[in-house]
């Protein structure tokens, strides 16, 4: 089932347009990530997503509702968390998750039910009754997940939610999206972190200068801009070998070796590793280290850009 429809989507900003012409589905139960640099337009995107923005030309379909008449009864089945953390300082963390839950009209025991569950859910459940003014960044923005989840929506709608923030609560952020979509939401998460991206999407959205440049799995991502691996063996002395013979296994396509360092291309699709590694032993040459680098998300907006995703 599609839970979310973008037809042509264009959004101008005076005469600066910063979305031009979006097309693409979500499927119900994706964690899909809209990958790209600053000022891709991934926020423009999502805050129309969310109705927050007026759409230009187009149409938004948000489970099968168009969002430019989006009734409530839609946006209750959203949950967004902002880039900008939106709490209530004044208010405890559990006032300020019963503040936001209350807004979808849920009060008495269920309320309070679903506030501590939230809480629970982002690692707060201790820091209830403290006020946002003493959390860290990072436990603000778990606070903020929190008041954006509690009404159980069906879409949670992430913008960078792990900017500028300890590595405990990214993970801790990271494992919360991956448990909220094992609960049965579909996630819509943006980025400009690929290993993010890379860590937990299941569908990709590349998007530069307000278009969407690329979408797919992250397999088919990769495979459309290269079926080539790249084997880096670095040799334990640092010296020229004969390479001849490497370049005669099946599926190689290209080597270079220089101050210790071989590197060997081979088709992705071609088993020779263990050719590669006897070759080594068979002449006695001690290896220290050998990796085999896949193309990854920045590998694929490198080729279709020109440029890596925070140039
Ligand atoms: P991202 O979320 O990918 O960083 P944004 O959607 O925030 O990108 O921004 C896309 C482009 O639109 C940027 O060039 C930004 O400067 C511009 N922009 C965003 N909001 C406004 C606004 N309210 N008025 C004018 N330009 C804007």
């Amino acid at each position: 089932m599609k839970v979310i429809e973008l037809k042509d989507v264009v959004k101008k900003y005076g005469d600066f347009e910063a979305v031009k012409g979006v097309t693409f589905n979500i499927e119900e139960g994706e964690i899909y990530g809209l990958l790209g640099p600053n000022g891709a337009g991934k926020s423009t995107l999502i805050n129309m997503i969310c109705g927050l923005l007026n759409i230009t030309k187009g149409e938004i379909f948000v489970l099968g509702q168009s969002m430019e008449r989006g009734s409530a009864k839609v946006k209750s089945k959203l949950g967004l968390v902002p880039q900008d953390i939106a709490l209530y300082n004044n208010l405890t963390a559990y006032e300020n998750v019963k503040f936001f839950c209350g807004l979808y009209g849920f009060s008495g025991s269920e309320l309070k039910e679903r506030a501590e569950k939230a809480l629970k859910y982002v690692g707060l459940l201790d820091k209830a009754n403290s006020t946002p003014s003493t959390f860290s960044g990072g436990m603000k923005r778990r606070l903020n997940i929190a008041c954006a989840i509690a009404h159980t929506p069906k879409v949670i709608i992430l913008d960078e939610p792990t900017v500028g923030i300890d590595p405990q609560s990214r993970n801790h952020i990271l494992e919360s999206i991956k448990k909220l979509n094992e609960k049965g939401a579909t996630i819509i998460y943006t980025s400009h972190y690929m290993e993010e991206v890379e860590a937990i999407c299941t569908k990709v959205g590349v998007m530069d200068h307000g278009k969407l440049i690329a979408m797919g799995t992250k397999e088919e991502l990769k495979d459309s801009v290269s079926n080539i691996n790249t084997i880096v063996v670095t040799l334990q002395e640092n010296q020229e070998i004969k390479t001849d013979g490497i370049k005669d296994i099946e599926g190689i396509t290209n080597v270079y070796c220089e101050e210790g360092i071989v590197k060997i291309d081979s088709y992705k699709e071609v088993d020779n590793f263990d050719k590669i590694i006897l070759y080594f032993t068979d002449k006695n040459i001690k290896i220290k280290n050998i990796e085999n680098k896949t193309p990854n998300l920045e590998t694929v907006f490198m080729s279709l850009t020109g440029r890596t995703l925070r140039d």
